[in-house]
């Protein structure tokens, strides 16, 4: 069973292509310009807070006010309903090790936007399926297909799967 990360379920709602090329550690993005600027928001957005924190090797949290709000820093709302599962994500894992977590925040430093959000009852159901899926993907020999939509412009494996 591998080990299931933030980054692992934000993939998995961008593209489960890119989600393969992830989990078989076929990194390319150290070379994305995208994500360095995403480290440069992080880096510079919230330098008093506490943040990066490391549960259990398998999330981690941007930050985390009085072990009650669970930050998640993004640049841009383009996918957001991954983000949003993301951070569902790691309230479920701390409401599994016993720590209620009251809410989720999505932070949009560039766009000065906030969003709430919750982890409902049915989510919890929805998350469980949501890992098998992706330890389903996890075994597969090869890739899923391609996805051909406008995220495959800005994505680190572009040249991988189009060129
Ligand atoms: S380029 Fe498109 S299809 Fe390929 S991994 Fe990225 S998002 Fe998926």
């Amino acid at each position: 069973m591998k080990k299931i990360t933030g980054v692992m379920v934000y993939y998995y709602f961008v593209c489960k292509r890119k989600l393969w090329f992830f989990i078989n550690d076929m990194t390319m993005e150290h070379s994305s310009d995208l994500v360095n600027m995403g480290k440069i928001i992080d880096e510079t957005s919230y330098s008093r807070e506490k943040k990066n924190i490391l549960i259990d090797e398998t999330i981690n949290i941007d930050f985390l006010k009085d072990w009650k709000v669970i930050h998640e820093v993004k640049k841009s709302r383009k996918i957001e309903e991954a983000s949003k599962w993301q951070i569902k994500y790691y309230m479920w894992v701390l409401k599994h090790k016993g720590v209620a977590i009251e809410k989720g925040i999505l932070d949009y430093p560039l766009l000065r936007k906030r969003e709430n959000v919750f982890l409902e009852e049915e989510d919890e159901k929805q998350i469980e399926e949501i890992l098998e899926d992706i330890q389903r993907i996890v075994n597969l020999k090869l890739p899923p297909d391609k996805v051909n939509k406008a995220v495959c412009k800005k994505c680190a494996y572009y040249e991988l799967c189009y060129i």
